[in-house]
């Protein structure tokens, strides 16, 4: 089963063909909503910005990649996604509402096919939830299979060496971003990624930081400012000295460490591994 919930949710009206162009579903565990399909968000607004109880209210509709199959989430109280981006199965993209033709929380949940208005395909045959109105259903399947834990996403951020997949705070989209995107609490993940390393740390022997020889000049940055061009304290030369190395005193994150250096005292300073740094 694929439903728009996690957890426990009621079928409140079934799909009637014509007469009711999808089924309309209440959650019990959880008011959020969640895509029921990988594609591009194509609508995310009100359907009359100037009459809040007309139609869908305020409504998502995602057309499927590879596909011309266009999903639809109703009558939510907040749209938690934007026009033009692209989800993934699982994500968030709502909170359940009663906004628009509405009669108490509910999400009215309807495929259309090429969102052509009235080929509306039969919702039960492609989400897997049965026509029973009345009746409670457990979807676990995003628990299992989709959504990872806080500490799964650490560990893979962790071992994402390249930052290749979940970014940095100076990519574009930055991690935060990207780890939102995909439905996860930026602060609670890094928080974890913190903890991990920080643990590593004094669980192993001291780490060491090698500068390479063929890089002239680092930045290091003091300990009261955040680490960005401009708020340097002073250059190492790695170059001069035939490569630089140093204690790693801790982290603060995954790209940035505390280390005590001769000329500038205890300093900041980026360590990413496409700068050339080694940790060993
Ligand atoms: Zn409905």
């Amino acid at each position: 089963m694929n439903s728009p919930y996690n957890g426990r949710f009621k079928i409140t009206q079934n799909y009637k063909g014509d007469a009711h162009r999808g089924i309309d579903l209440v959650g019990i565990d959880s008011k959020e909503i969640h895509a029921t399909v990988t594609g591009t968000v194509e609508i995310a607004r009100w359907e009359n910005v100037n009459n809040p109880k007309q139609g869908f209210g305020q409504y998502v509709m995602i057309r499927e990649d590879n596909g011309n199959r266009c999903f639809i989430y109703a009558h939510l109280s907040k749209i938690l996604t934007s026009s033009g981006k692209h989800v993934r199965n699982g994500e968030v993209i709502g909170i359940e509402g009663d906004t628009g033709y509405s009669f108490g929380s509910h999400c009215h949940y309807e495929v259309r096919y090429g969102n052509v208005s009235g080929y509306s395909m039969n919702i039960n045959e492609i989400s897997g939830i049965p026509n029973d109105e009345g009746n409670i259903y457990d979807d676990g399947y995003r628990e299992t299979s989709s959504k990872k834990t806080i500490d799964e996403i650490a560990k893979e951020i962790i071992n994402d060496t390249n930052n290749q997949k979940w970014g940095t705070t100076d990519t574009n989209p930055t991690r935060q971003q990207r780890l939102e995107s995909a439905g996860y609490n930026y602060q609670q993940v890094q928080d974890r990624v913190n903890e991990l390393l920080g643990i590593k740390k004094t669980t192993n022997t001291i780490k060491k930081l090698y500068l390479p020889a063929y890089a002239n000049s680092w930045r290091v940055y003091p300990l009261d400012k955040a680490p960005y061009i401009g708020n340097e304290c002073g250059f190492l030369r790695p170059s001069k000295f035939g490569g630089l190395t140093y204690d790693i005193i801790r982290y603060i994150n995954d790209y940035v460490v505390v280390i005590k250096t001769r000329d500038f005292g205890t300093v900041q300073i980026y360590v990413a591994p496409d700068t050339g740094a080694v940790i060993k």
